[in-house]
């Protein structure tokens, strides 16, 4: 089949990389102009993630990229250290930067996959046989299927499926990097005021990702205006202590500033017609909802039941297996933002008292495994055979790698 994927990041290039693998011609149509870089660390936690990425050729190679982030300090103002949080719980078993992320899935597909950077899907118009789409650029195309793997704000699902009400956890946040002045190796350090939470990670000597995020009801912003966000942040952040002024300058100029609200999209049906979606396009789960981890599992088994099935039957077998899997990891992170940002000074000073007191108990690594991992693997991954054979994808494809 000759098939569209809108959205050049996890879910997108994940897809691609199965659907060539069974024969088909892939384009995948991405917004940027390029391939995103961009800072911050995703992760990829228990036996389920991993093995997908296994099956994908790919394990090696971003294993080889990962961050190998350890511990985070919480600091009190004067950088006293009030409890230490594992990496287990932030950073999984496999935590790469999200631009890492990005350089390989591209470099493990884009010599079998078309790429078309800075354009996206205008139209889309399905009969029974294929789909019509228009591009804001390009030139029309018709095609057999149509994926939507275009993130939390999907273009795809807004014109295939109408509007759909976005369920927002109440945390906004920034993210960005700047020079590590503050010789952490490795290691993070995280302060909290009550409904702010500040982490500096030090991923190397030189670069340091800084993340802010704060509560808020209702807080409307422009997506499209980072000036407005970069100003959103810093009132939400006024007369906050510690190093958060100096933050807030480096803030200003930081060229790979993010700024979103952390939402859920939860959807009746992943797909309509020939067109279905993939990652957080349909199931996003926000911050705990191991995204990226059901980005690619869920391109897995997409292209799985694709491989087996009638692309109708195909759909409504991906969302059956999917769907409990991704409920459940939507429920874990619905409870997750009084854990990232604690409203109270009693829930800060609860929270670390949990971190300080659980070190002393003897299995400890293997309860932070257990709740760092419980979620990601509550999945029975099928064995789609012939799809699953790992051809060494990670050798040298380019200097990307
Ligand atoms: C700050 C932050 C921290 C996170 N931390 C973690 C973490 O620690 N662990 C974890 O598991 N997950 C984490 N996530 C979630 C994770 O990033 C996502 O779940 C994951 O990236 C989903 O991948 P995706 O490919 O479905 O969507 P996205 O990564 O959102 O990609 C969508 C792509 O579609 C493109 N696009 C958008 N519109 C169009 C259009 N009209 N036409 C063409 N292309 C378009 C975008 O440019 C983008 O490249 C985090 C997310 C954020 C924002």
């Amino acid at each position: 089949m000759d098939i569209l994927i809108s959205g050049a990041s996890v879910a997108g290039p994940s897809l691609a990389l199965w659907l060539h693998r069974a024969g088909h011609r892939v384009t995948v149509v991405e917004r940027a102009p390029a391939l995103r870089g961009g800072g911050y660390a995703v992760d990829f936690r228990g036996r389920v993630h991993l093995e997908v990425l296994r099956r994908m050729g790919l394990l090696d190679v971003m294993r080889a990229r990962a961050t190998h982030m350890g511990d985070i300090a919480i600091v009190d103002r004067h950088d006293t250290v009030r409890a230490t949080l594992p990496s287990a719980i932030f950073s999984g078993d496999l935590e790469l930067l999200r631009g890492d992320l990005g350089a390989v899935l591209y470099a493990a597909t884009r010599d079998d996959v078309d790429y078309v950077f800075g354009d996206s899907i205008a139209s889309i118009a399905q009969d029974a046989d294929g789909v019509d789409v228009t591009f804001e650029r390009g030139a029309p195309a018709r095609f057999d299927l149509v994926v939507g793997a275009d993130g939390v704000n999907s273009k795809v699902r807004e014109l295939v499926f109408g509007p759909v009400p976005q369920r927002s956890l109440g945390v906004y946040g920034c993210i960005f990097t700047m020079a590590n002045e503050f010789g952490l190796d490795r290691a993070g350090l995280m302060y909290n005021e009550p409904r702010r939470t500040v982490t500096i990670g030090g991923i190397n000597p030189e670069k340091a990702v800084i993340s802010l995020f704060f509560t808020a009801d209702g807080l409307e912003h422009d997506r499209r205006d980072v000036e407005q966000q970069r100003r959103i942040v810093a009132d939400a952040f006024e007369g906050t202590g510690w190093k958060v002024p100096r933050l807030l300058e480096a803030m200003r100029t930081a060229p790979d500033f993010w700024f979103d609200s952390t939402t859920q999209i939860r959807m009746e049906r992943w797909s309509r017609g020939r067109v279905v979606l993939v990652g957080d396009a349909g199931y996003a789960g926000g911050p705990g909802g191991n995204g990226t981890g059901l980005a690619v599992v869920g391109a897995h088994v997409l292209a799985g039941e694709l491989g087996r099935l009638p692309f109708e039957r195909a759909f409504q077998e991906y969302e059956r297996r999917l769907r409990p899997y991704v409920e459940t990891c939507q429920k874990q992170a619905s409870g997750g933002s009084d854990f990232l940002v604690p409203s109270t000074e009693k829930k800060i000073a609860q929270r670390d008292r949990f971190f300080r007191t659980i070190r002393y108990l003897p299995p400890v690594k293997h309860l932070f495994r257990h709740l760092a991992t419980r979620t990601a693997t509550a999945f029975d991954l099928p064995d789609y055979g012939g799809l699953g054979h790992t051809r060494d994808l990670s050798g040298n494809r380019g200097n990307l790698l």
